[in-house]
Parts: C-alpha cells; sequence; structure tokens
C-alpha cells in the first residue's frame, strides 16, 4: 500500500513573475479615481491586458471603452498602461473629458525618443506588434515617418526615403532575443541605422524572460499565467518553446488540464507582467488538489522599482 504515496511535484517559480511597477501604477490609478470621483469612471481600452483584472474593476465601477466617442463630453477617462497617440489627446481635448494618463513612463519614454527621431528627420522603424495598442500609440506620434516591423523577413524588405536616416525603436515587450536578431538585421541592411539610448525593452520584461530560462533549464513543462492579448504573457510561452519545454497560456487555473500534467514532475510557473499574484497562487493551490507538491523558486533578479502616481489620482 505504501506505493500508492506518489512522488511530489515540484513546482519552480519563476522570479520576478506578475505584476511590473507600469501594470501596479495603471490599476492604482484607476482605483484612486473610483474612490476619489465614484462610479463611472471610463476607461479607455483595458487599463492592462488581463481578463481579471479587468473583470475585477467594472465590478467596482470602471466602465471599458474602446474610443472616446463612447465618453459622454465632460467626463473622467483614465487612459490605459500601453499609451495613445497623441490624436486621442487631442479627441479628448475636443470633447473637453477629464483625462489621467496611467500610460507607463517607460511607455512615455519611447513616445518621447519617437518624436525625438522624428524632429531629426529620421525614418523610425519600430519593432513591434502591428495592431497591438502600444504600437499603435507609438507610431501616432510621427505616423508619416514611421514603419513597423515585426520580423527578420520584413526588414529583408523595407523600404525607407532615405538610407542613411533611419533609427529604431521597440515596444517594450518583445521577446528579447528575437528584437536582437532583428536589429541585427536591421543594422547589416542599414549601417546607419542609430537606436535608442537606452534599451526600449522594459526591465520588467527582460526580468520575466530571463527568470524563465532560470526555470526551462529544469521544467518539463511551463505554465505561463496571463491573458491571450498579454504580448509579454504570450512572449513567455514562445520563449518557452523556443527553449525546447512544453509550455501552456492560462488565465485562470480552471483552464489547468490535467492530461498536461501526466509524467511531468517539474512545472514551471510565471505570469506575465500584467497578471495578478493571486492567480499564481490560485494555481498553485489548484496544483496541491491533483498530488503533493514542493514549491521552490529561481529568482534571477529582484524589482524595486516604483512609479509615481500622476497628479490626480494621488
Ligand atoms: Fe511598463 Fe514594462 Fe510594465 Fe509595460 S511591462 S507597463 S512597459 S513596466
Amino acid at each position: 500500500a505504501w506505493s500508492a504515496v506518489a512522488h511530489p511535484r515540484r513546482i519552480l517559480l519563476a522570479g520576478p513573475r506578475s505584476f511590473c511597477a507600469g501594470v501596479e501604477r495603471a490599476i492604482d490609478v484607476v482605483e484612486r479615481v473610483l474612490e476619489k470621483r465614484g462610479s463611472p469612471v471610463y476607461v479607455r481600452k483595458q487599463i492592462v491586458h488581463n481578463t481579471a483584472v479587468v473583470d475585477d474593476l467594472a465590478e467596482r465601477g470602471a466602465v471599458f471603452v474602446e474610443e472616446l466617442d463612447e465618453v459622454p463630453a465632460g467626463a473622467t477617462v483614465v487612459f490605459s498602461a500601453h499609451g495613445v497617440a497623441p490624436e486621442v489627446h487631442s479627441q479628448a481635448r475636443e470633447r473637453e473629458l477629464d483625462v489621467i494618463d496611467a500610460t507607463c513612463p517607460l511607455v512615455s519614454k519611447v513616445h518621447h525618443e519617437a518624436r525625438r527621431f522624428a524632429a531629426r528627420g529620421d525614418t523610425i522603424v519600430l519593432i513591434g506588434h502591428r495592431g497591438h495598442e502600444e504600437v499603435v500609440g507609438t507610431r501616432g506620434e510621427a505616423p508619416e515617418h514611421t514603419v513597423v516591423v515585426e520580423s527578420v523577413d520584413e526588414v529583408a524588405t523595407l523600404e525607407v526615403p532615405d538610407p542613411r536616416r533611419i533609427s529604431y525603436l521597440m515596444q517594450t515587450t518583445l521577446a528579447v532575443d528575437e528584437a536582437q536578431q532583428i536589429v541585427r538585421a536591421l543594422r547589416a541592411r542599414f549601417p546607419a541605422a542609430r537606436g535608442p539610448n537606452s534599451d526600449d525593452i522594459c526591465y520588467a520584461t527582460t526580468n520575466r524572460q530571463d527568470a524563465l530560462h532560470a526555470v526551462c533549464a529544469d521544467a518539463d513543462l511551463v505554465l505561463v499565467v496571463g491573458s491571450a492579448n498579454s504580448s509579454n504573457s504570450v512572449r513567455l510561452v514562445e520563449l518557452a518553446h523556443r527553449l525546447g519545454v512544453a509550455a501552456e497560456r492560462i488565465d485562470t487555473p480552471q483552464e489547468i488540464r490535467p492530461e498536461w500534467l501526466a509524467d511531468r514532475h517539474t512545472i514551471g510557473l510565471t505570469a506575465g507582467a500584467s497578471a495578478p499574484p493571486r492567480l499564481v497562487d490560485e494555481v498553485i493551490s489548484a496544483l496541491g488538489g491533483l498530488g503533493p507538491v514542493s514549491t521552490h523558486e529561481r529568482r534571477v533578479a529582484t524589482e524595486t522599482i516604483d512609479f509615481a502616481l500622476p497628479k490626480k489620482a494621488r
């Protein structure tokens, strides 16, 4: 009968994981404004790309809209962490909306670079995912002078007005290894291409990928908590695959399928920057419900960064 005791399954937690400073700040902004001004508080787009976060804030009185024409004139509207094109700020002024901007300061930094590069007359190659809100916003700083590039292949066919005047920028949540390949291809074709002063891929994205690397060294399955439209969460799943480890993205622990766990003894666990720590805890409990587990953390960095709230949300 002793043989019925299963070997404990090992959970390898990636550290850092889950919320970054920009996401915490954006959620704080909505919570504070709800407290100070009461419901409804309009939020343009999902405040961060996570279903649980959005549902929770909606329950507490946040009203999520796609565009500003859905917001009554004069109302309060929060802009999401991903940033907006200047055009959206103009629309808000026209409608006399009271804007509270929850754009992550690290996204604002990229916008600033876009304005600087455009001002010196460069074509901006924006490395990122076409259609992602952050890319739409950054591109909006200089739409006539910006081309979006998603892959090494797209670099090969890129046409620019003057190959000597070209700069590049990046979406903050790309895979570091893929972005480096694209930059190498770009510099090979356009040796004069100039980049940002420091990396556009943010500290949180980089740390979560580094931590996943450490976990993938030993995991035989990786679970990534995050929503389908969360760029950095999807990049984590792809990174695990590139490292040869099976990986699944889940929004909630209910999505775990028992067959994923069959014959897998070391489960790597991480969460994208927009996924709440509470969900990671729930995944650990759910795994514990399926048999004995032991939990270990692989921590590659400690994050202490904290962004001040916008004045109107203090
Ligand atoms: Fe800011 Fe990076 Fe978090 Fe995006 S992932 S909100 S850029 S800290």
